[in-house]
């Protein structure tokens, strides 16, 4: 059976980078709920339009809209298993996960916070906004509200997967493949 794994870190730490490996290699379905989030908006759905301001700020959709974006995960769980990219992002949110995976006798198996300084955040969001991409990278403010989402959420949420021994940290300053290197021996187990 496939795992779940939670890739974890502040904007442009590498998450979804990882995430699209462990899927290749592992063949777990990737999650990403600011790509899924992002479609939703595509899409013109009332969801989308609900949602677009907050997104477009750089803040923190409400849970029950994040619940309506899961809709399936408990079946994909079961079937391949998930990595997760930008979601839990909350204690609640991480606490909504348990009890979904729960339901269908599963668990996470490992979070891992990717950890970068925010500086060099700040630095890979601007080289990324200037090759193009994101509207969300390309405004100041919108870049510090989603540092400060990160800034006062991430404690309790990581507090969640240490209390749960289920917490690695790696340096997610070094390269794309040093960074994969090291997840991939901790998946491997
Ligand atoms: P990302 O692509 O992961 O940087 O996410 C882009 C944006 O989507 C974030 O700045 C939030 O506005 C929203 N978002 C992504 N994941 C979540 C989440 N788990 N809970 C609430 N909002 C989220």
């Amino acid at each position: 059976m496939g795992k779940i794994i939670i890739i974890y870190g502040l904007p442009a730490a590498g998450k979804t980078t990882q995430a699209l490996l462990i899927q290749e290699k592992y063949g777990l379905y990737h999650f990403g709920m600011g790509d899924k989030l992002r479609a939703e908006i595509e899409s013109g759905s009332e969801l989308g339009q609900q949602i677009k301001e907050t997104v477009d700020n750089g803040l923190l959709v409400s849970d029950e809209q994040i619940i309506k974006i899961l809709h399936n995960i408990q079946g994909q769980a079961q079937k391949t298993g998930i990595v997760f990219d930008g979601f839990p992002r909350l204690e609640p949110q991480a606490r909504l996960l348990d009890e979904m995976l729960t339901q269908v006798n599963l668990e996470v198996d490992l979070f891992i916070l990717l950890k970068i300084r925010p500086e060099v955040a700040e630095q890979r969001i601007g080289n990324r906004a200037e090759s193009g991409g994101r509207s969300d990278d390309k405004d100041k403010n919108v870049v510090n509200n989603r540092l400060e989402v990160f800034r006062q959420e991430s404690e309790s949420l990581m507090a969640h997967y240490q209390k749960m021994d289920k917490f690695l940290e790696i340096d997610g300053e070094k390269t794309i493949t040093e960074v994969f290197a090291e997840i991939d021996k901790h998946l491997s187990l």
